[in-house]
């Protein structure tokens, strides 16, 4: 499989060119015509295999063959540690640099004010820990009603880390009518129900 087969627009294969990426990975090649499609994904797949761009490529696409209604967070991906937030907004920017979609990174140890003064500006994506995203929604003022791509990133650590409660009422928060991406590096039962609960007959890609 070839990048220009995937059917990405000019500003984002310039991107992918510019990181000097040659082709795509196993994970990348089955997930982004899935998400293009507008289905769900349920990815099995471990760090370093490509997943981070195999949602946020996509991703891209999609929002920005679309134009925000007052910049309501139109996606929102969840991560279990503020390092995987912070590395998963790094590609963000890296992969958008020819886009014109704004992102947010709503994790813990940074101060509250600022992450709600860029949720105020109106962003199109959220990158966020579960439980900073519960705080700043409980103070009021964040509205997740536009959004209708999920990504659950790292499901096994997110049950390990004690999230499933927190996961399960953002979920609650959202449009019921929405694309999810789930991606766990185990497929454990406890995994698998969750998967089960949170994706509509969801494209199964193990790498
Ligand atoms: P990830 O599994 O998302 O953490 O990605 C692991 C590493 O692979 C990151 O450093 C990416 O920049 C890199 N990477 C992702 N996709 C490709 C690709 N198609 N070709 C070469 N490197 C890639």
């Amino acid at each position: 499989p070839r990048f220009a087969d995937l059917h990405l627009s000019e500003p984002i294969m310039r991107a992918i060119e510019a990181m000097g990426y040659e082709r795509p990975t196993p994970i990348q090649a089955k997930a982004i015509p899935s998400v293009l499609q507008g289905r769900d994904v349920l990815g099995v797949a471990q760090t370093g295999t490509g997943k981070t761009a195999s949602f946020t490529l996509p991703m891209l696409e999609i929002l920005s063959g679309s134009r925000a209604r007052a910049r309501m967070p139109r996606s929102l991906i969840l991560e279990p540690t503020r390092e995987l937030a912070l590395q998963v907004a790094e590609n963000f920017k890296l992969y958008g640099q020819h886009l014109r979609l704004t992102h947010a990174l709503l994790i813990g140890g940074e101060s509250m004010s600022d992450q709600r003064a860029a949720l105020n500006q109106g962003v199109d994506v959220l990158i966020a820990t579960p439980g900073r995203l519960l705080d700043l929604f409980d103070r009021g003022g964040l509205l997740l009603t536009q959004t209708r791509i999920l990504v659950i990133d790292e499901a096994d650590r997110m049950l390990d880390m004690g999230f499933i409660p927190d996961i399960e009422r953002i979920v609650s928060l959202l449009p019921a009518q929405r694309q999810t991406l789930f991606f766990s590096a185990t497929m454990a039962p406890e995994i698998r129900r969750l998967a089960d609960a949170f994706l509509h007959n969801p494209e199964e890609i193990t790498v």
